[in-house]
């Protein structure tokens, strides 16, 4: 059984009691324990994608880095580029977002570096013992890291039906092709309304799978699945379809979070912002309404238990439970379960409720 602490909070309270309420439960969830002096400490959180209002504040970084910082560690704050067209999928997008968001040297206290750089190339491979991977691409920023923060927004899920600490990891830690990966069996497609024919993805595909007439067109077989094209058309003409695979697709992100995890064993703390809880996730750059009453900060050491406590906490707070309010054919369990069954935690919670 787990140990997770649940602070409640709601976000009209303000940002100084607010930010003192994430301190404070860092001291009681004794999270301080997994940093070291000297430590190069990844802070992983999701800047937000434009148009979003609801992505994790900047002060509650802040509260955890001055936390980090005081162990002596040396915190930075991380993020991942993305495979669909965002001002994220490439380094300096991505940069550039976190600086609009709020995720400043000045504010937060520690620099914001890319996880898998300018390209999303920078990844370090780990051997796991999945069902579906023996390796697995880690962001190198998150790699090169003595110990993890994971801060999470709960949040629905179109492909997952939950997003929390382990899809962050499994995830968002992780590089472009990485991404892909846990995709797998989908290739991208071109939209022949959108495409114009201007040939910059082929210019990018490394393998060169794509061949452009009048349109672009991608040879599957040639395909490695890196995502580049993607990233390279400025047109949203290369298109996956992000809401199929939903079981398969959460079995991956465990077992790559097996890979982020496992060499951080005993050096990794998570903190999850149930608060703004939103059908999607903050990769959707629109405004969207809360499902449900904001119930606070939770943390943990174990990141099984902490998704498995946000998951109750939240069907306990709306009398449902939060794929039934968001895509009730998905079930956000299953990367919970599939955690669980690589070691990476236990879904048995000792929920412990701070005043
Ligand atoms: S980059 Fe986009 S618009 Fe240009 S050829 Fe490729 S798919 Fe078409
Ligand atoms: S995913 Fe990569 S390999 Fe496949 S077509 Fe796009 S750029 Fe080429």
């Amino acid at each position: 059984m787990s140990r997770v602490y649940l602070m409640p909070a709601d976000g009209r309270e303000g940002e100084g009691v607010l930010r003192e309420k994430v301190g404070a439960l860092f001291d009681a969830a004794e999270l301080g324990d997994c940093f070291s002096r000297n430590d190069r400490t990844a802070l992983k959180l999701h800047v937000g994608e434009p148009g979003t209002t609801t992505f994790v504040r900047p002060y509650v970084a802040a509260a955890l880095v001055e936390r980090i910082a005081a162990r002596g560690a040396r915190p930075f704050l991380t993020d991942s580029t993305v495979l669909y067209k965002s001002p994220r999928s490439d380094g300096i997008g991505l940069t550039r977002v976190a600086l609009e968001h709020g995720f400043g040297l000045d504010a937060v206290g520690a620099p914001f570096l890319v996880a898998d750089g300018m390209s999303g190339t920078d990844e370090v491979p780990v051997p796991v013992e999945g069902e579906h991977f023996e390796e697995v691409l880690v962001a190198s920023a998150v790699a090169h890291a003595r110990s993890l923060l994971v801060l999470s927004h709960a949040t629905g899920h179109l492909g997952t039906g939950f997003g929390g600490a382990l899809k962050n990891i499994g995830m968002g830690c992780c590089s472009r092709k990485a991404k892909l990966m846990q995709h797998h069996g989908q290739h991208p497609r071109i939209d022949p309304d959108l495409c114009r024919g201007c040939g910059d993805c082929a210019e990018w595909c490394p393998p060169g799978a794509i061949t452009v007439e009048e349109t672009a067109e991608i040879d599957d077989e040639t395909c490695i699945g890196c995502g580049e094209c993607v990233a390279a058309c400025t047109e949203g003409a290369v298109k996956f379809d992000w809401a199929v695979q939903g079981r398969a697709l959460q079995e991956r992100i465990a077992e790559h979070a097996a890979g982020v995890l496992r060499p951080k064993r005993g050096r990794t703390a998570c903190v999850t912002v149930v608060m703004d809880v939103t059908k999607n996730c903050d990769c959707l750059g629109v405004s969207e309404q809360p499902l449900l009453p904001d119930i606070g900060f939770l943390a943990s050491r174990d990141p099984v238990a902490l998704d498995r406590a946000t998951l109750d906490l939240i069907a306990e707070r709306a009398g449902r439970t939060l794929e039934s309010m968001s895509y009730p054919d998905r079930d956000g369990s299953v990367q919970i379960r599939r955690a669980e069954a690589l070691g990476l935690g236990e879904s048995r919670v000792e929920l412990v409720r701070l005043a």
